[in-house]
C-alpha cells in the first residue's frame, strides 16, 4: 500500500540497538486497539530481524486526568520532545469533565507543540471489505496548522469570535510558508507512488486563501517535473471521489477541506475502522487512528483494531525512510500485507460485518507476521 508516506527527512538516526516509540493509549477503543498494534509491530519487527522497539508509555488522556490532573500532562510533551515518533491511541475529550471538555484536545495540543504540519491520510480498499469505491487507492495529504479551522491558525486564542450575540466570524489563514511545506510533502510521496498530485481549492470563492494554497501548490509542482498535477474545486472533488475515486492518487489540500474529504475517501474505500493517518513533521511522526474512541463499543472487545494497525505500520516507513532502522521499512510492508490478507480471508470485526474480536483479529493479524 502506501510507501513512506510522510515528509522526509534523514537527519536524526535512530540508534541502530533499539528503536524508542512513544506509545501513548489514549481513552475508550485505544487500551484495546493500541495493546493490538503494539503487538503486532514487535511480532513484524522480531520476523524481519530488526532492532526490537522500545516501547515508551506516556500518560494521556482520562487515565492522566487521575494521575496528572490533566488529560495532557506536560511530562509527557517533554518526554516526546525526546522521541522521532509515537502511537497515539484515540480520545474521547467530549467526555472530560470541566475545565478540560471545551480546551483543545491531547492531540490537538501534540500537533500543535510539534508543528506537525501534514496529516497524511491513505484512503485504500481492501478486498475481502465491502467498498463503494473497491479500487481506490489515494493518499489526502491534508495541511494541519491553518487554513479554516479556527482552534489553530492564530498564534494565540482562536480564529473565531462573537463581536456581538447574534453575530458570529471566523478567520482563515493560508500562508505560502505552509502552503509549500505541505506542498513539497504531497509532490515527495506522489514521486514515490504512481506521480500524480491533485490540488482541492475554493478559489473561485475564497479566492485569495485558496487561491494562494493552489498557486503555490502549481509553483512547487514544477520542481517534480515527473508528477502530473492538476486542480479541483473541493465541491466538484467530493463528487470525482465519488463517481470515480480510483483515478486519484494524491490529493492535497488545506485542513477543513482535507478533514471532510478525507473522511468520504475513508468511508468510500471502507470503514472508519480501516483508515490509518500520520502526522508528521520534518523530524517527528505519530501514528493515530483517522477515527474516535468509540465510547459506545469501548471495552467490549468488538473495536476494528486496522487503523491503528495500519497507523503504525505507516509510522514504520516514516521512520525507516528517514535514517532509522531500514528492517522497520520491511516490517511495516509484513503488516500492511498480514492486514490485506487477514481481510481478503473473511476474518473481520462486527463493523465490517464479520465475527472475529478485536483480540480474535489481531491474532490471526499476529500469526500471519509470523509466517515465514
Ligand atoms: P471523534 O469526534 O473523536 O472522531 P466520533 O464520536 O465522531 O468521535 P468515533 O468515535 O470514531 O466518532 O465513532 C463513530 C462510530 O464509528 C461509532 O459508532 C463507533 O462505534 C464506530 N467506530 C469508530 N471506530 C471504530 C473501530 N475502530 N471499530 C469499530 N467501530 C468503530
Amino acid at each position: 500500500m502506501v510507501s513512506n508516506d510522510g515528509p522526509v527527512n534523514p537527519t536524526r538516526a535512530t540508534t541502530p540497538e533499539s528503536t524508542p516509540i512513544g506509545l501513548l493509549v489514549g481513552d475508550g477503543i485505544g487500551h484495546e486497539i493500541v495493546p493490538a498494534a503494539q503487538r503486532i509491530a514487535d511480532a513484524a519487527v522480531s520476523a524481519v530481524g530488526g532492532t526490537p522497539v522500545t516501547w515508551v508509555p506516556l500518560d494521556v488522556g482520562l487515565d492522566a486526568i487521575g494521575t496528572h490532573g490533566t488529560p495532557m500532562p506536560e511530562s509527557t510533551l517533554v518526554a516526546l520532545a525526546e522521541l522521532d515518533g509515537w502511537v497515539l491511541g484515540p480520545h474521547d475529550s467530549a467526555s472530560y469533565p470541566e475545565p478540560f471538555r471545551g480546551q483543545l484536545t491531547p492531540g490537538g495540543t501534540i500537533r500543535k507543540r510539534f508543528d506537525l504540519f501534514a496529516n497524511i491520510r491513505p484512503a485504500r480498499a481492501f478486498a475481502g471489505v465491502r467498498a463503494v469505491s473497491p479500487e481506490m487507492d489515494l493518499v489526502i495529504v491534508r495541511e494541519n496548522t491553518e487554513g479554516f479551522y479556527a482552534d489553530r491558525n492564530m498564534f494565540t486564542g482562536s480564529g473565531e469570535f462573537m463581536p456581538t450575540p447574534d453575530v458570529a466570524m471566523a478567520v482563515g489563514v493560508v500562508t505560502r510558508r505552509a502552503s509549500e511545506r505541505i506542498a513539497h510533502a504531497a509532490f515527495e510521496l506522489a514521486s514515490r507512488r504512481r506521480g500524480r498530485v491533485t490540488v482541492v481549492h475554493k478559489a473561485n470563492v475564497l479566492a485569495l486563501t485558496t487561491g494562494l494554497f493552489r498557486d503555490v501548490c502549481h509553483e512547487v509542482g514544477e520542481q517534480y517535473p515527473g508528477v502530473e498535477v492538476r486542480s479541483e474545486h473541493v465541491d466538484a472533488m467530493a463528487a470525482h471521489l465519488v463517481r470515480r475515486g480510483e483515478e486519484f492518487d494524491v490529493v492535497v489540500t488545506e485542513n477543513m477541506f482535507g478533514d471532510i474529504l478525507s473522511d468520504l475517501a475513508g468511508e468510500l474505500s471502507g470503514s472508519l475502522g480501516t483508515a490509518p493517518s500520520l502526522n508528521a513533521s520534518e523530524t517527528k511522526a505519530m501514528a493515530q487512528a483517522a477515527h474516535g474512541a468509540a465510547p459506545d463499543i469501548a471495552g467490549r472487545n468488538r473495536a476494528n483494531p486496522t487503523a491503528m494497525i495500519l497507523s503504525t505500520a505507516m509510522l514504520f516507513e516514516w521512520l525507516s525512510g528517514r535514517g532509522g532502522d531500514p528492517a522497520l521499512g520491511q516490517a511495516a510492508e509484513r503488516i500492511q500485507l498480514a492486514v490485506a490478507n487477514t481481510l481478503e480471508a473473511g476474518v473481520a470485526t462486527a463493523d465490517l460485518g464479520g465475527l472475529a474480536s478485536t483480540a480474535e483479529f489481531a491474532e490471526t493479524v499476529t500469526a500471519r507476521v509470523l509466517r515465514r
